[in-house]
């Protein structure tokens, strides 16, 4: 306790066949902190199994707390073919747009 970094909201249940062969990210039974059913992070401590922390000293509170969402932004733009300088439209309610 008291380290600073990054938290994955999701949680995975580390059993089925997507989160044996390292890819968690498609877990079957995925669950997803402030949805309906599960709390979020607006509250003073929340308990997490500890592979979905991600210690880093060098990122500050702010950093850290966008690392998910722009890890979710780069992921995407790598499964496209959008080139630096192209006009886009992202289309979503969510910070990430979906
Ligand atoms: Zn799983």
């Amino acid at each position: 306790m008291g380290d600073r970094g990054a938290l994955e909201p999701a949680l995975y249940c580390y059993h089925c066949e997507f989160c044996l062969s390292g890819h968690h990210n498609v877990c079957a039974n995925i669950r997803f902190l402030s949805n309906p059913n599960h709390p979020g992070f607006f509250r003073e401590l929340v308990n997490l199994p500890s592979p979905t922390f991600f210690p880093s000293r060098q990122l500050s509170f702010a950093e850290a707390a966008l690392s998910e969402p722009l890890a979710i932004a780069v992921h995407s733009l790598r499964l496209t073919s959008i080139r630096l300088g192209e006009t886009v439209a992202v289309i979503g309610a969510g910070p990430s747009g979906f």
